[in-house]
């Protein structure tokens, strides 16, 4: 292609510094299509980290209709629509947060998803409990179908999910409706995970661990196979070991590492109950937020066995604007900061969070024929320090900075191809 065609096809990437380059013939490359047997778009010359095939090496990514056809080096750059150089970055599989408050209109915390992606770079979402049993259709009608982020979610046993934060959700007991958050996750197994509780005083007021006990009841009176409890912790009412002890294999305790109170360390030592949940399958969480990470929990809750299976953000209106600043890359970051590899990390924020939402098995891969969920990130090595969210600081070498989000093929904030698709 003569240079003067390269200059008319190409536009700028705005807050990233990647150019989009179209290869083929004009009208098609403008519409973003490819030619016969070509990509719609082509990634080019990242260090490319997918944990769930093992992968660590630079490599194109070649797309055509939404999904990965092809990942390999040197793939042919004349045969595609649009191209992105991204050499000198890292890609993984789109992050997938398995924690965070995506429903803007309906919870008094939630925040637009698609909005998040320049901070983010998540093509995935779990709507932690945003919406209850009362509202939760209009989470799925105006809020999910219409997110270019891929969405799911866990219903709230309160049936007014946090629609009235900061009034505890849960203080009076007659909004943990069973029958009414059983029949939301029954009549929902394409996007609802299973049944989430917050279980904090504040929120629960006099009523204990009759919410946890009421969200496992709704959770295997759906019917549905799998369907889980999300457990919220920090500042729990009562025996926090009783509490831990009611979570069966692949529940998910969330806030893991919270510092606000009867916290999973006391006195130094992981109470046992948090081990023995760990032991028998029941999933560790993050779930960062604005109140709910410290240093001094997670480092020798981490030492005594308490590992994470999964990082999440607890991204929401007041965590985003605190100053521990709860991004999952900056999450993820602080977890390169407390000794994990970034192999890990991004298992943690890909495949494993993929794998436990169970809706399809290419979720959080780079694999052939998975759906084009990319994220590239910069890894910037210079000193920086991480705060958690109660004042705690940590010196760190590394940070992942978000530089473009790809869904479905499509990155975001790109002018749309023609016609856009999804
Ligand atoms: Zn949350």
């Amino acid at each position: 292609m003569d240079h003067k065609r390269r200059k008319l096809l190409q536009y700028s990437i705005g807050v990233a510094s990647l150019p989009i380059i179209g290869a083929v013939g004009p009208s098609l490359a403008q519409q973003g299509l490819s030619a016969p047997g070509g990509y719609d778009l082509l990634v080019t010359g990242a260090r490319v980290i997918d944990p769930s095939q093992n992968l660590d090496s630079i490599m194109d990514i070649g797309i055509r209709n939404g999904r990965i056809v092809d990942i390999q080096k040197d793939l042919p750059r004349d045969k595609a629509a649009q191209q992105i150089n991204a050499s000198g970055k890292i890609i993984t599989p789109g992050l997938v947060d398995l924690h965070a408050h995506t429903y803007p209109q309906g919870s008094a915390i939630g925040l637009p998803a698609d909005e998040l992606a320049p901070f983010t770079a998540t093509t995935t979402y779990v709507s932690a409990g945003d919406a209850g049993g009362n509202n939760f259709s209009a989470f799925k009608h105006f809020i999910q179908a219409q997110a270019r982020s891929r969405m799911f979610a866990f219903v709230h046993i309160s049936s007014i999910g946090l629609a009235g934060y900061p009034i505890g959700e849960m203080k009076n007991i007659d909004y943990a409706n069973i029958d009414l958050a059983a029949r939301v996750v029954n009549e929902n197994p394409d996007i609802v995970l299973g049944v989430k509780v917050r279980e904090t005083l504040d929120v629960v007021g006099e009523n204990g661990i009759e919410p946890l006990r009421r969200a496992r009841m709704a959770a295997e009176r759906s019917g549905v196979k799998g369907a889980r409890v999300m457990c919220h912790i920090g500042n729990a009412p009562g025996d926090l070991g009783a509490l831990l002890d009611l979570l069966r294999p692949g529940d998910i305790l969330t806030h893991a590492y919270s510092g606000a109170g009867n916290n999973t360390v006391q006195n130094g030592k992981l109470i046992l109950a948090a081990l023995e949940a760990k032991k028998r399958g029941v999933i560790i969480d993050v779930g960062h937020g604005g109140g709910s990470f410290d240093f001094t929990i997670a480092e020798p809750a981490i030492q005594q066995g308490l590992i994470p299976d999964t990082i999440s953000s607890d991204i929401h209106a007041f965590s985003g604007n605190s100053p521990s600043v709860p991004y999952l890359p900056n999450v993820m970051s602080k977890f390169l900061t407390l000794g994990f590899s970034l192999n890990e990390v991004i298992a943690m924020t890909t495949n494993r969070p993929g794998v436990i939402i169970n809706r399809d098995p290419l979720l959080g891969t780079l694999k052939k024929n998975a759906a084009a969920d990319i994220s590239i990130l910069d890894l910037v090595e210079k000193p920086v320090e991480w705060l958690d969210t109660r004042g705690n600081k940590r010196p760190g070498m590394y940070s992942l900075v978000p530089v473009q989000t790809i869904r479905a093929g499509r990155p975001f904030g790109r002018p749309y191809v023609s016609p856009f698709g999804y």
